[in-house]
């Protein structure tokens, strides 16, 4: 008994996907996922009202994290959700029909009843992103809370591909504790980062995305 709880202590001292036996491990509504199969429905268009503001950025070890306070929003249908912040992952975790994309953006909204909504968007090597340039030439050197960068701002606007068409699905946050009934939305079209921002993103940031998990019947709907 006693080593077997000297085997498993140490595996389990941190919070990590392997050690809680939770919603990561057992939930049916995981995120991300590989789309394959959706169906094809008029969705409500996305509406996106999102404004300019000071730039507020935090480097948290895992990820360069952009902070919204500005009431920047998305309307989907009736419902109105705040954005609060805009993240990184490399690669996107989310993959259409097998693909794999280098990086995804998470933009991370509530709604004023509480309603989480994620949206991805995608992004494949091609010309340089001018809104993510911003970002890397701003990437806090330490890691910590978030820092107001002086005379700078922002507009994530720019990280956003000119098509607003998208998949929809029920997930959840993709780091403990994986809580579920999360909107999914990832847009359609890719948009393109350079060679040379990834390698400097990646300079700072390891992978951190998690792997694609089961879609266990849920259907995926996808905006005609
Ligand atoms: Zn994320």
């Amino acid at each position: 008994m006693r080593l077997i709880t000297r085997l498993l202590l140490p595996l389990c001292a941190s919070v990590s996907f392997s050690c809680l036996a939770n919603t990561c491990n057992t939930g049916r509504l995981q995120s991300p996922i590989n789309i394959t199969s959706t169906q094809k429905q008029k969705l409500p268009a996305l509406e996106f009202t999102y404004l300019t503001s000071p730039l507020v950025i935090a480097n948290d070890g895992h990820t360069l994290r952009v902070r919204l306070n500005n009431h920047s929003q998305l309307k989907l249908g009736k419902q109105i959700y705040t954005l609060s912040q805009v993240h990184f992952h490399t690669p996107a975790g989310d993959q259409i029909s097998g693909e794999t994309f280098p990086m995804g953006a998470h933009f991370l909204h509530k709604s004023s009843s509480g309603q989480l909504l994620a949206l991805v968007v995608l992004f494949r090597v091609g010309d340089s992103n001018k809104t993510f340039d911003t970002l890397l030439s701003n990437i806090p050197k330490q890691v910590g809370p978030n820092q107001a960068i002086q005379s700078t701002s922002i507009n994530v606007n720019g990280l956003l591909p000119v098509s607003k068409g998208y998949y929809r699905y029920m997930g959840s946050l993709t780091a403990p504790p994986c809580t579920e009934g999360v909107e999914w939305l990832i847009l359609k079209e890719p948009i393109s980062v350079s060679t040379e921002q990834l390698a400097v993103y990646k300079k700072s940031f390891s992978d951190n995305a998690r792997a694609a998990q089961p879609v266990n019947q849920r259907p995926i709907l996808e905006s005609m």
